[in-house]
């Protein structure tokens, strides 16, 4: 019989699956301006890019399925898999992008820690993104990804980035940082997850506390900006310049909510982490090292305090998604 698919350009059955491998993030600075009229904050964030990484592979589905997502790791019973993982909507995104039929099967290998601050869900968009481009035969060019990405999500287009960048706006607008050298991490992962917009809400209730009503209103916070000292630290390679300069706004808000993580922040600390801090909104705490043997025993000195779920160690920068 006729294969009435032949003609369609994408050989449904048979094209070759595509993975791609995608990195995590740090916000090494994240500094949150007032509260804007349509609610969102202006940023200032340097995200940077660490070796945890998922694994995104997109098969061809059969015509008419739709995307459907799987998921394995340790935290995969909590990530949907429905048409809300981002996964989903960024594979949806192209193909409505494209006018195709949006028939895949993503299967996504889980190893960033889930609603832990660390952009797992913006990197599995970003990551379909390419797979299914790939995958699709669309070709698509760089700046229309970026662009979809954004529309995704803040986070979204730093996945696709990787390396070091400053975000604005809402964090989609990226400039990319020069750096110097390797810099050693270890994260410690909590237990459970502290939701983006509960931590942007405690925020803007702390500023509000402390300056009054409109107090978290853009008129009453400075207009963030960059760190010179944290670029100057980047630059040159020094662990030690960036362990001071790191720095988080949401961090008062994450440790009002979960106040058992300055706990492990002290730990860290007390270990000889050069810098600490919590990861974006939380609740996973990063910390600096001088190098990989002291990263090592701030790890294991992490594990053993009783403070954290879970201790990774990962070195950065990396580069963003890419085909694997
Ligand atoms: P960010 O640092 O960007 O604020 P996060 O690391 O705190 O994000 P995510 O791991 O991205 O948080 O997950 C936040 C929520 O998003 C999860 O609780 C989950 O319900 C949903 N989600 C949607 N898609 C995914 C995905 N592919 N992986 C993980 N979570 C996802």
């Amino acid at each position: 019989a006729a294969d009435h698919h032949a003609d369609a350009g994408i050989d449904a059955g048979t094209a070759a699956p595509v993975t791609v491998r995608v990195p995590a993030k740090v916000n090494v600075q994240l500094a949150v301006g007032g509260r804007r009229a349509d609610g969102f904050h202006a940023l200032a964030t340097v995200f940077f890019a660490v070796g945890l990484f998922d694994e995104v592979t997109a098969r061809p589905g059969e015509p008419g399925e739709g995307v459907t997502i799987t998921v394995e790791g340790p935290d995969a019973g909590v990530v949907p898999t429905d048409g809300t993982n981002l996964a989903a909507r960024a594979a949806q995104a192209l193909a409505t992008h494209h006018g195709v039929a949006a028939d895949v099967r993503l299967h996504i290998a889980k190893d960033i820690p889930v609603a832990g601050g660390m952009a797992g869900g913006s990197a599995d968009g970003a990551a379909a993104l390419l797979a299914c481009d790939a995958l699709w035969g669309l070709d698509t060019p760089r700046e229309t990804l970026f662009a979809l990405a954004a529309e995704l999500g803040s986070d979204v287009p730093f996945s696709l980035h990787g390396g070091v960048a400053l975000g604005e706006g809402r964090g989609e607008q990226l400039t990319p940082v020069p750096t110097q050298g390797a810099f050693h991490w270890v994260f410690a992962v909590a237990d459970g997850g502290l939701s983006t917009p509960a931590v942007y809400g405690e925020c803007d209730r702390l500023r509000e506390l402390a300056g009054g009503p409109g107090g978290a209103d853009e008129s009453h916070v400075p207009t963030p900006a960059a760190d010179r000292a944290l670029l100057d630290a980047l630059a040159t390679g020094d662990p030690a310049a960036l362990g001071a300069a790191l720095s988080n706004d949401l961090q008062a808000a994450a440790l009002s909510l979960r106040p058992s993580l300055a706990d492990t922040l002290r730990a860290g600390t007390d270990a000889g982490a050069i810098g600490a801090l919590v990861s974006g909104s939380g609740p996973t705490c990063a910390f600096l090292t001088k190098d990989a043997s002291d990263a090592a025993a701030v790890a294991s000195a992490l594990a053993a305090s009783g403070t954290c779920r879970n201790v990774r160690t990962a070195v950065g920068p990396v580069p963003g998604a890419q085909l694997s």
